[in-house]
């Protein structure tokens, strides 16, 4: 069964170089609980597609079919329903963070935002739930990110994309600033959490050897268009 579909999806910018066609005509669909592999070399489309999808930014035309219905039609408090499904973790978490949240603000921050909680007790329960979910211990939860090693620190990220219980995420180059060690702890605890909680995974990635551990099926991007989608042992097949 469909959970996510992209029809024709584009995404063009204008640039001092003309129109550049970075999300050109992409299809793919994800069924429910399973992970589609984004690959590609850099700059070929993938972060981009992946925020299209979520509506983090507009697409300049197709269809994205979420559960049955275009979300490209949904008007703002559709959209800002939706947005509680739909959840992205990022290769740096804290780009875009404040530096003085502690940990704990972090991941209780979707929750204070969309007003989830209304007893404070409640929503400190479900903060230490979450931290207790992706392995970071409660010792923790008054430390800022800057002072835990990057695969806490993704921990984090995980916490934060899971607060709202969404059914899909898009996992943006999740491990690629990671150790190689810390990379696997990260992508057992992603596999664990959705096997689960039956999430379904856009994970994108320029390291073919992380998708192939991770997908179920792999499309490959090259210049804005999806050239090969089909299951890893497909692309992998020796004559
Ligand atoms: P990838 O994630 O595969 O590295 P991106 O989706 O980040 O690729 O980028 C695809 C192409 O679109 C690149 O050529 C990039 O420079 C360009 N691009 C991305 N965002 C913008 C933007 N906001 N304005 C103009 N060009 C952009
Ligand atoms: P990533 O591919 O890891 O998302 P990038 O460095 O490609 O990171 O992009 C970082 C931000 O800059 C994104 O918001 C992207 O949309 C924007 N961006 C990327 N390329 C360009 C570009 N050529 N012109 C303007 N903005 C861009």
């Amino acid at each position: 069964e469909k959970l996510i579909e992209a029809r024709n999806l584009k995404k063009y910018f204008n640039t001092k170089k003309g129109l550049l066609h970075a999300v050109d005509d992409v299809n793919f669909y994800i069924n429910k609980g399973e992970t589609l592999g984004l690959v590609g070399e850099s700059g070929c489309g993938k972060s981009t597609t992946g925020r299209v999808v979520l509506r983090l930014l507009e697409a300049t035309d197709g269809e994205i079919i979420f559960e049955g219905k275009d979300i490209l039609q949904f008007n703002k408090e559709q959209m800002r329903q939706m947005r509680q499904e739909m959840q992205i973790v990022f290769q740096d978490p804290f780009a875009s963070l404040n530096p003085r949240m502690s940990l704990s603000d972090i991941i209780a921050e979707p929750l204070v935002v969309n007003k989830v909680f209304k007893d404070k007790a409640d929503m400190h329960k479900r903060v230490r739930e979450l931290m207790e979910t992706v392995g970071l211990a409660e010792r923790l939860a008054n430390v800022f990110p800057h002072e835990l090693d990057g695969g806490r620190r993704q921990r984090i990220g995980i916490a934060r994309a899971l607060a709202l219980k969404p059914k899909f995420i898009v996992q943006d180059e999740p491990v690629s600033a990671l150790d190689v060690s810390i990379q696997a702890q990260i992508l057992n605890l992603m596999d664990d959490l959705q096997k689960e909680m039956g999430l379904t995974y856009l994970f994108i990635s320029h390291d073919l050897s992380v998708v192939k551990h991770v997908s179920d099926r792999i499309a490959v991007m090259y210049l804005g268009k999806i050239v090969e989608l089909t299951d890893y042992k497909t692309i992998f097949k020796t004559p």
